[in-house]
């Protein structure tokens, strides 16, 4: 009696839609169907097969014998391994001796980074053999992440990520393009890797590619804790999205064919404040503009310019990036929190509207302001009506600031009170306690937030009466409750700070 055949099938990376018309015919023919899998016997190849199984073959299950823990085996972890291999191979050899055929499943493509392979190595000069190529979770994550891999003579590099950090970072950085796989409990060090190579910003995050739980985010915002083996690292074509880029932005202004000036918010400190939609544009930009300790957030990528300032002389660094975008560049302004709270996006309006510049594209996109930080962490200070006032008579006489003040307490609004000190500002928080306590009791509740979400965060609650500016500095944000703000401790010994949602009558 002939044996049977052996085939080794690719079922593409999740999604049993790029199942090939081949797999499916061979999986709805084959008798015998083997798969690996763990000990809980899920199996991400059988669920992409599943609607092409007949439900009347034998299922042979590969469970593997453990995947990381320590083993008691001789030949330790590769010794149980091969062992496995062995194993596996008889059962299926016995198959085919019977004369039925098999297909081996295997998720992607069977040789690439295919377990199909040991079973191949073992059984391909023995019986007939035959591999049928499958779609890859890399060509799976282009497509996902609708970003070409490479063009042109451009040079994509696989990787695992099992491989010695300094190994990852060179073949990074020497490549146009690349996939890096096995993600999982390597994640950390690829990150690193990339950081290095100067390529994190470019670098996109895809899980469980293609399937129902898919998940796509830039690599630099993902939690390591969070990520799975099932999940790789894609760093498409820079050539194309250049271009993809440029096209983007010669769609939104057709006439002009300058460059842009995208004025940001980068949140009030930390990557999870950070949006996407920013971080995309950052990393889109050819040129960052900002205050030095404000760009110093954002990673370094060898291919921007960098061009820090200090904090004063606004209309100045606005004509600078409006100038740039001029020339052709793509300028990211940076601001803390949001761009539009006390910040670049007005400057850099004001200035833009000057006829010289009036043809440059101007975009702003919102950032998490300091006020919403500083509140979520007593609670909810700012639950009803409240006024946002910066405390800085830099750009306004403080005769302004002192009636304004009056105004919001005597309206009995929450206040929000950015820029209350600085080195040189110092006897402003003192005169603006003392106005507001001919309008508020002593102890209304007030909330210093002080570089939040930072590493030198430090928040106090207390009472009116006792604000003290020494513990206020241009790190700081003031919260000052309305009458009706409350401080309550609870069963846990945590204070909170809330206004209710309701005004007495
Ligand atoms: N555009 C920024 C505000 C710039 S004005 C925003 O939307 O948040 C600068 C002031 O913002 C500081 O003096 C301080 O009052 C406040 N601020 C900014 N970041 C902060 C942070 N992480 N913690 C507390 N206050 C902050």
């Amino acid at each position: 009696m002939a044996a049977g055949r052996l085939w080794g099938v690719g079922v593409g990376p999740g999604d049993p839609e790029l199942v090939t018309v081949k797999a499916a015919r061979l999986i709805g023919a084959a008798e015998v169907i083997a798969y690996h899998c763990a000990r809980h016997g899920r199996s991400n190849a059988r669920r992409c097969a599943a609607p092409y199984l007949r439900g009347d073959q034998i299922e042979e299950q590969l469970v593997y014998p453990i995947t990381v823990e320590t083993t008691d085996h001789p030949g330790g972890y590769r010794g149980a391994l091969d062992d496995f291999y062995a194993e596996a191979a008889a059962r299926l050899a016995a198959h085919l001796d019977a004369g039925r055929d098999v297909v081996v499943l295997a998720e992607g493509d069977p040789f690439f980074y295919g377990s199909y392979m040991h079973l191949h190595e073992r059984l391909a000069h023995r019986y007939r053999t035959e591999v049928v190529a499958g779609v890859t979770s890399m060509a799976a994550a282009a497509a996902a992440l609708g970003r070409p891999l490479v063009e042109r003579d451009e040079v994509l590099t696989v990787l695992p990520g099992t491989l010695a950090p300094e190994q990852l970072a060179r073949r990074l950085a020497d490549t146009d393009a690349a996939a890096v796989l096995k993600l999982g409990r390597t994640f950390t060090a690829v990150r690193d890797a990339a950081e290095t190579a100067g390529v994190l910003d470019r670098l996109h995050y895809v899980e469980r590619v293609s399937s129902d739980a898919q998940r796509a985010e830039p690599l630099a915002s993902v939690d390591p804790a969070s990520v799975p083996y099932f999940s790789l690292a894609l760093l498409p074509s820079p050539l194309a999205a250049s271009t993809m880029d440029r096209e983007a932005v010669a769609q939104r202004q057709p006439s002009t064919g300058h460059g842009e000036v995208v004025v940001v918010g980068l949140g009030p400190a930390g990557r999870p404040w950070l949006t996407p939609e920013v971080q995309e544009a950052l990393a889109g930009a050819s040129d960052l503009v900002g205050y030095g300790p404000y760009l110093d957030r954002v990673p370094p990528n060898a291919r921007q310019r960098r061009h820090p300032s200090d904090n004063r002389v606004e209309a100045e660094r606005a004509a600078y990036a409006l100038d740039l975008a001029h020339a052709g560049a793509r300028v990211a302004v940076v601001s803390s929190g949001d761009p539009g709270v006390f910040a670049m996006a007005s400057a850099v309006l004001e200035v833009a509207c000057e006829p010289r510049w009036k043809d440059v594209p101007v975009r702003v996109l919102p950032g998490l302001t300091a006020a919403q930080a500083v509140a979520s962490r007593v609670g909810a200070p700012l639950g009803h009506d409240y006024c946002v006032l910066s405390l800085s008579d830099r750009l306004k006489p403080w005769d302004v600031i002192a009636s304004r003040l009056a105004s919001a307490a005597a309206a009995d609004l929450v206040l929000a009170i950015y820029n209350p000190a600085s080195r040189s500002r110092t006897w402003q928080v003192a005169a603006a306690r003392d106005l507001l306590l001919e309008h508020r009791a002593p102890d209304t509740p007030v909330v210093l937030g002080r570089d939040v979400g930072g590493a030198g965060e430090r928040i106090t609650v207390l009472r009116l009466a006792e604000l003290d500016p020494s513990l206020v500095d241009m790190r700081t944000l003031l919260l000052v409750g309305s009458s009706q703000t409350r401080l309550v401790e609870r069963g846990d010994g945590n204070r909170v700070v809330f206004t209710p949602r309701r005004y007495p009558a």
